[in-house]
């Protein structure tokens, strides 16, 4: 039993789907059990998002653009794929009905001038439900038995809109009834990834990136052997392949270096896709699409020891928070109330450093919270500021994490000190430092002007040495 999924790409445009089909129909042929698990096609969600957006900002023209841009790239995809003019039929009914609901959703937020998570929710989750009946109908076209199935149906989730967790046991309890008897009769499901419904039905998404998560719940459900992660690279690579072209697949990773990877930006895997897997200790492969007997990543439970240092990930728009003070030295409590204090407005603290004389705690924050992060600092400590127990609550703007992944890590001495050769080599000041519990992953601070210089000399000093260990490679 197996479970694919197939990014934004992969069903991009009708080449790229035939492509799709072809790895679906062969995988096929090797294990008859099969469920599938599909993206949007790659740009909708963003285009589905920035409508609604605009739409509640008093803008119908992008909704409007939109609709149409809808119709056009699904149908043009359609028509390359589907012969059937029955089918071919279907579907552009089913792509009417769907535009037609968008452009009235937006409608209705254009004129409340408001957008609430819940109904950017209905909205961004629509791209899935236009491309999982498309992929159906392309591999009916070419003889694969296939029917799309709406994840609202089966993938049971809290109210956390936007950023929804599955609530597993129901989620298993539909999945199975749902599936189980399509994948004995030999027909594959082809879910919509990225989207789940509340018990009494309510749309609801598991956070932008999420439909590796949707795949691996899907597999845990159903007992996968392995979770496949189809997508445009050759699997987890030493660092992304956008910032060095130089990177090489990373052929075995932990479940734990995965996820540390993904947290700190590694886009090509959603942080969460390893939580369901773990238990089960279901393998999780990633591979290319287009590329599909090219080098892969798998990620399973077993710790990698050799090589230091496997892959560098970055993440982007941050924000610094420092809170500083000689009066804050010794005195309980000062973490424990900025730390709510920041939690109280949802705000995700990426990454926590706090200098050893206890007179400043500095945190980061993804740009778009720091205001509402400051304002809630300021107000919890209005008190301490004005005793000047507390000097100052300011942003350093504009910053980048940059981490370090590797199990190897652990216990070897002189990593840091390679790391910050290589950074003062192309100067490159490093703003803040953490070590992360685990000592599997180094995360700092730096400017965002110097994310791709530093991610460069970083991969340059520890992978492209001959003279250093690396890990298990391919190239
Ligand atoms: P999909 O649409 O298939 O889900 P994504 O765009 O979400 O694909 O993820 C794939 C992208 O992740 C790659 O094109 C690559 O630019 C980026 N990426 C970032 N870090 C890495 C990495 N360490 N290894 C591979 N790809 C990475
Ligand atoms: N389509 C969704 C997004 O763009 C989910 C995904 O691609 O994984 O975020
Ligand atoms: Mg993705």
């Amino acid at each position: 039993m197996l479970t694919l999924k197939f990014g934004g790409t992969s069903v991009g445009n009708a080449d790229a789907i035939a492509q799709t089909v072809a790895v679906i129909a062969k995988t096929k042929k090797q294990d008859p059990s099969v469920a599938v698990v599909t993206s949007a096609m790659s740009g909708v969600t963003d285009m589905l998002v920035n409508s609604a957006r605009a739409a509640a900002n008093g803008q119908q023209q992008p909704f409007l653009d939109a609709r149409d841009a809808l119709y056009e790239k699904h149908m043009q995809a359609a028509q390359a794929l589907i012969e059937d003019k029955k089918s071919l039929e279907q579907y552009e009914r089913h792509v009417e009905e769907l535009v037609r609901f968008f452009a009235r959703l937006c409608g209705s937020i254009h004129v409340l001038g408001e957008l609430t998570p819940r109904g950017l929710d209905v909205v961004s989750g629509l791209g899935e439900r236009l491309s999982a009946p498309l992929l159906a109908a392309a591999l009916q076209a070419q003889g694969v038995d296939a029917t799309w199935i709406d994840a609202t149906e089966i993938i049971v989730t809290d109210e956390q809109f936007g950023e929804a967790t599955p609530i597993i046991a129901p989620t298993c309890e539909r999945v199975q009834a749902r599936l189980k008897p399509l994948i004995a009769a030999g027909v594959i499901p082809i879910v919509t990834g990225f989207v789940g419904a509340t018990e009494s039905g309510v749309p609801t998404t598991l956070g932008r990136g999420g439909s590796d998560f949707s795949a691996a719940i899907l597999g845990a459900c159903l007992g996968a052997d392995e979770i496949q992660i189809w997508t445009d690279v050759n699997g987890i690579l030493t660092a992304d392949p956008r910032i060095v072209p130089e990177a090489r697949t990373l052929r075995q990773l932990s479940y734990n270096e995965a996820a540390e990877l993904a947290y700190f930006g590694a886009k090509v895997i959603h942080p969460k896709t390893m939580l369901p897997a773990v238990e089960r200790k279901i393998p999780i492969r990633i591979l290319n699409t287009f590329h599909p007997d090219g080098p892969s990543t798998v990620i399973t439970s077993e710790p990698q020891k050799n090589g230091l240092v496997k892959a560098i990930s970055a993440i982007r728009n941050l924000t610094l928070i420092n809170v500083e003070g000689r009066g804050m030295m010794g005195v309980p409590g000062i973490a424990a109330r900025t730390f709510r204090a920041v939690a109280d407005v949802k705000a995700n603290v990426l990454m926590i450093s706090q200098a050893s004389s206890e007179q400043s705690i500095c945190f980061v924050v993804p740009q778009n919270r720091s205001d509402l992060v400051q304002q809630a600092l300021k107000h919890e400590f209005e008190r301490e500021l004005s005793l000047h127990d507390i000097d100052r609550i300011y942003p350093v703007d504009d910053v980048a994490i940059i981490a370090v992944v590797g199990a190897g890590m652990r216990g070897t001495p002189g990593i840091a000190g390679r790391l910050f050769s290589a950074l003062g080599e192309v100067h490159v000041n490093v703003i803040a430092l953490a070590q992360g519990s685990s000592e599997s992953n180094i995360s700092m601070v730096v400017d965002r002007q110097d994310l791709e210089s530093a991610v460069r000399a970083i991969h340059q000093a520890f992978f492209q040495n001959t003279r250093i260990p690396t890990p298990q490679l391919v190239s």
